[in-house]
């Protein structure tokens, strides 16, 4: 059996599989596909002592970095089951039951989609997910954020300070955000709020140039021209296959203690799939390499 085996191949399973194979102890990693979600990021610009890199790049170096430790990299296989018997085991979609003194869950999470015409094509082209990462790149533009809950006002008021107007649409008839981040965001001089409509199509050429949206009551449908849009309506970790199996809260996260334990003993997690309150790369990783001395405190008690 492995010692560590380590479930999901972004940010924070990699750093998890260092931090392990630092220790000379056996390990394995499966990813069903290695480099995560920062494969889908072109720029990305806040890896601390990194100042610029792109997401296929970066993740090819931390695939090399994480081959320099004897880690068995099992790529392209999805977790469908984890088991406590004695060890864990943790059986794959094709029917391979791995087993291992402990494991570490980073399946990390996905950014639910609006579905509408136009998101997928210019995706990193004007459709961005994340304020943090990609805020910058539209200082002084017209942006929108669809989503009217914590994350959607959190980021309009976070690209109110950069970008030169934000519209917010939400589809409800009110903001789900609380109360005090709504009455920050209406104290703002270049936000508007458009509540009850529905963002029905993402307009560009080569880039975002605009988007459509409805109103609910009435059907009318309008257009504005802006440079990029924000889709925040929830983020959904990668965890039904673990349901019932180690504990999560009410949107789905693993929960975890500081050491990075989860409620089943000897399974530890990492990275966006937990409770941790921000998700981010360097998060993420710091959460892999917490997880993993967890795990290895857990072996040596053993
Ligand atoms: P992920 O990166 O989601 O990796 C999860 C891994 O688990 C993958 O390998 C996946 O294939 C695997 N997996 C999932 N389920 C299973 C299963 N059942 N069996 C086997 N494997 C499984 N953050 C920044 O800090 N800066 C940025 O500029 C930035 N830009 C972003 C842009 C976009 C478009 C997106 C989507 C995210 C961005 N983020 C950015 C956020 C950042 O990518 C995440 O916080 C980070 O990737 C989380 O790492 P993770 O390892 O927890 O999960």
């Amino acid at each position: 059996p492995y010692d560590v085996l380590v479930v999901g191949g972004g940010p924070a399973g990699a750093a998890a599989a260092i931090y392990a194979g630092r220790k000379g102890i056996r390990v394995g990693l499966v990813a069903e596909r290695f480099g995560g979600q920062v494969l889908e990021t072109l720029g990305i610009e806040n890896i601390i002592g990194t100042p610029y890199t792109e997401g296929e790049k970066f993740m090819g170096q931390v695939e090399e970095h994480v081959r320099q430790y004897n880690v068995d990299i099992i790529k392209a296989q999805r977790a469908e089951k984890l088991e406590k018997r004695e060890l864990v085991e943790l059986t794959l979609a094709n029917g391979v039951v791995l087993k291992s003194k402990t494991a570490i869950l980073s399946t990390g999470a996905s950014w639910r989609n609006l579905g509408i015409s136009g998101e997928q094509e210019f995706k990193n082209k004007g459709v961005a997910y994340c304020p943090h990462c990609d805020g910058p790149l539209f200082a002084e533009k017209d942006v929108a954020v669809v989503g009217g809950g914590n994350s959607g006002i959190e980021a309009a008021i976070d690209l109110a300070g950069m970008a030169k107007h934000v519209t917010v649409l939400e589809f409800l008839p009110e903001l789900k955000a609380d109360e005090v981040l709504q009455k920050r965001l209406f104290s703002l001089p270049n936000v508007t709020v458009l509540t009850n409509v529905e963002t029905t199509a993402i307009t560009g050429d080569v880039k975002v140039n605009g988007l459509d949206y409805k109103e609910r009551t009435t059907g009318e449908k309008h257009h504005i021209g802006l440079s990029g849009v924000f889709v925040l309506i929830g983020l959904v970790p990668n965890n039904q296959w673990l349901e019932g199996v180690v504990e999560m809260n009410n949107r789905g996260e693993i929960v975890v203690d500081k050491a990075g334990a989860t409620s089943l003993e000897g399974v530890f997690a990492a990275g966006d799939c937990t409770d941790s309150v921000y998700k981010q790369i360097i998060i993420s990783m710091g959460s892999g390499a917490t997880a993993a001395l967890g795990a290895f405190d857990y072996l040596i008690r053993e």
